[in-house]
């Protein structure tokens, strides 16, 4: 099997010869490096590291990044040192072996320590994002295959793990705008972190299965028969149920039960470009009717993770609800793969047809396109660089992580926890220290706001705020109260 996948990962034909040369070089060196070791599981260690790469590979991402994650846990869990890393591979994959090891360091931590940890290793997260994304790529794909083979762990190391994952790395593949991989780490974590929850979703899901197949086929089948006759030829429909995870918070969120469990089946359209996009859209809503509220244009307002898609969902056959998510191949691919689909593309080149939204305010995945045509180093600078000094993360007291335009203040911060608890502040606490609520925050701080019942918000405030939400807010208020 790890011939097989070795050989997928180095047929990849956008390899040069030198790329191969160097995914070979890293795969002998750490299958020597593990050789003897072998996995909870019985296999043989170098299975772990290979499945890793494949998957990088799989997203199209560098040789360097095939490379280092080939040999991502030689400095942990093997006699090699960095200088003998060093002597055989350049500093870039140096450097990203080292980064993925840096996040690794993991501690055995009571239940309140893994708290006040999460928010450390968030921390960790983002701080390494900002030196180079392909670490945190690296470390989510190690994830991924760690929690494939998590079966063969022990019960409490299952549940840590699979808690971690729903707190510290989907939030993050969320934040890349990595949503199939977002939803894959949710679905494998879910029976580990909520083993009553996952029986009892499932048992309601499953019995449903073959039912909702059939009467997705027949709408199907009706969509491309009426999209033909208006002279449209999709490239593919495919229906699929929803990451199992999601459907659970959107459950309990909305407070549904699995009767409305159609709804959270989406049928996607992939198409030519966007002007077929909001061509079928009319169609559908030609067909059947829309549920007010649920027409959404992420083409022209793109997600702040860069998303596009159009969305609507509609009284369908016999009137039951379903979802219909309509977009071009380039926005499929970016909606699966994120931040990684940019890397292939400013490898590779743009890709023919590609649309990039000419909107305004375009968040930071949108300013990753206009980057695609420089090189991949440049390109990792102006990572670090403009989106870095352009957005900063800060964190509740609980480790959620708020992302915010550089120079937000608590004020900012509060009014994105909740529109109360900014119209009530009366001081903040970062890191544990009372500060003024216009002083500037700073990537990695936790912030604790405290409220009171007699505060309320002034229009002086404008001058302290960056986010149009708390702006919004405080005119709102002050208006009110004339
Ligand atoms: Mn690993």
């Amino acid at each position: 099997m790890t011939k097989n996948l070795i050989k997928q990962i180095l047929d990849n034909p956008e390899h040069s010869v030198k790329d191969q040369a160097l995914i070979k070089k890293a795969y002998d060196f750490a299958a020597k490096a593990h050789a003897g070791q072998k996995r909870k599981s019985g296999d043989d260690f170098i299975v772990h590291p290979i499945s890793v790469a494949h998957y990088l590979s799989q997203i199209k991402m560098d040789a360097a990044t095939i490379a280092a994650a080939l040999l991502h846990d030689v400095l942990e869990d093997t006699y090699v040192t960095q200088q003998a890393l060093k002597k055989e591979f350049s500093d870039e994959i140096c450097f990203l072996v080292e980064g993925v090891s840096q996040l690794k360091k993991l501690k055995h931590l009571s239940r309140k320590e893994l708290e006040h940890e999460q928010n450390q290793r968030l921390r960790k997260m983002f701080l390494a994002m900002a030196q180079d994304i392909r670490v945190v790529l690296i470390k989510l794909a190690d994830r991924r295959h760690n929690l494939q083979t998590l079966e063969f762990l022990n019960q409490t190391i299952k549940k840590r793990k699979a808690f971690e994952t729903i707190h510290i790395y989907s939030p993050v593949a969320a934040r890349l705008g990595m949503g199939e991989l977002k939803g894959e780490l949710e679905d494998l974590a879910f029976p580990h972190a909520f083993p009553g929850e996952y029986k009892e979703l499932m048992g309601k899901v499953k019995e449903k299965y073959r039912e909702r197949e059939k009467y997705l086929t027949r709408v199907k089948n009706t969509m491309e028969k009426r999209l033909r006759k208006n002279g449209i030829v999709p490239i593919d429909i495919h229906s699929r149920a929803k990451h199992y995870y999601s459907l659970y918070k959107k459950m309990i969120q909305e407070n549904l039960d699995a009767q409305n469990v159609y709804d959270l089946v989406a049928i996607r359209i992939i198409l030519e470009n966007t002007d077929q996009c909001y061509e079928t859209m009319g169609i559908i809503h030609k067909l059947w009717r829309p549920v007010p509220g649920y027409v959404k244009d992420f083409i022209a307002l793109p997600k702040s993770n860069g998303y596009q898609s159009l969305h609507t969902t509609v009284f369908c056959e016999r009137g039951k609800i379903v979802e219909f998510q309509i977009r071009t191949p380039d926005m499929h691919h970016h909606a699966e793969n994120g931040v990684a689909a940019h890397w292939a593309y400013s490898e590779a080149g743009k890709p023919e047809g590609s649309v990039v939204a000419d909107h305004k305010e375009l968040n930071w995945i949108n300013k990753l396109r206009e980057w695609q045509s420089r090189s991949p180093n440049e390109f990792v600078e102006s990572l670090k660089i403009d989106y870095l000094s352009e957005r900063i993360f800060v964190f509740t007291p609980k480790g959620d992580v708020k992302d915010l335009p550089a120079g937000s203040t608590p004020i900012d911060f509060a009014y994105q926890v909740h529109s109360e608890i900014g119209d009530r502040i009366a001081s903040a606490k970062v890191d544990g220290k009372i500060v003024p609520i216009r002083q500037e925050l700073k990537t990695g701080q936790v912030v604790e706001i405290i409220t009171s019942k007699n505060a309320s918000p002034s229009r002086d405030w404008l001058k302290f705020t960056k986010t149009a939400e708390a702006k919004r807010k405080i005119r709102a208020f002050s208006r009110m109260t004339g």
